[in-house]
């Protein structure tokens, strides 16, 4: 399987601040994976340069076979990004959402985020910041899917939602998946639900890559080192 998205030695430094170091790892094309670690272990870091928010100070990233930051219109139409805490404009209305949409992104299709929104009862008409964290964050993935992306990056899409709005918002993205063959990467403080949706895992801790492969030989090899309860 082709890599959608290619990280070669990269690195990340804040002044003397270290955020992330000697990531190399391959995002396999239509592969769901989760990007899990502690807080400050470099998750947005990693999803930002990915997304061309920021440069890399060592070693550099590919995304569908171009550089982000050096080839921005190449790239940045084909990838969906839901950013952390989703942050959309809380006066605007969802449908001035959808206009805005429309006018920034040359792939845009209006059916799409229109059915998706209809699908979950989110009216057209509603403001934003009337709107609960669950349907926000529904809006937020409503308008990454418009852009008919290739590649969705999600920044703790979920984090901030109780456990109902949370399953919600996972099954959503599962059909979004399902319906359109993508590949995606999506970070996560925890790995507790995410097993259901993602089929492949990177662990991140203090800025490097400690694991990366298929989530279920990943989360088996741990058993095995742990070893079930009693046997010592
Ligand atoms: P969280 O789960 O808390 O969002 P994270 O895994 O996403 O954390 P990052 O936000 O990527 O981690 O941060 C990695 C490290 O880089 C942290 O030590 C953080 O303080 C630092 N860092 C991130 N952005 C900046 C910045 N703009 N300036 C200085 N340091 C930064």
């Amino acid at each position: 399987m082709s890599a959608a998205i290619v990280a070669d030695r990269l690195g990340k430094r804040y002044g003397t601040q270290r955020a992330l170091h000697d990531c190399t790892l391959e995002v396999p094309a239509g592969s769901v994976t989760a990007l899990v670690g502690p807080n400050g272990a470099g998750k947005t870091t990693l999803l930002h340069l990915i997304v061309g928010l920021t440069e890399p100070t060592d070693g550099s990233i590919s995304v569908l076979g171009a550089s982000p930051r050096a080839q921005p219109t190449r790239v940045l139409p084909r990838i969906g990004f839901v950013a952390q805490d989703h942050p959309l404009e809380r006066r605007f209305r969802v449908g001035e959402m959808l206009t805005l949409g429309r006018k920034l992104n040359p792939r845009w299709d209006d059916a799409l985020a229109l059915e998706w929104l209809h699908a979950r009862g989110i009216a057209l008409e509603r403001r934003v910041g009337e709107l609960s964290g669950g349907q926000q964050a529904q809006v937020a993935l409503a308008l990454a899917i418009a852009k008919r992306p290739e590649v969705l990056i999600l920044d703790e899409p979920a984090a901030a939602l109780d456990p109902l709005a949370r399953r919600e918002f996972l099954q959503a993205l599962m059909e979004a998946v399902v319906e359109r063959e993508l590949t995606v990467l999506m970070s996560s403080h925890l790995l507790a639900d995410l097993e259901r949706v993602c089929d492949r895992l990177v662990v991140l801790a203090s800025g490097g890559v400690q694991l990366n492969g298929p989530l279920d030989e990943i989360v088996a090899s741990h058993r095995l080192l742990v070893g079930p309860p009693g046997d010592d």
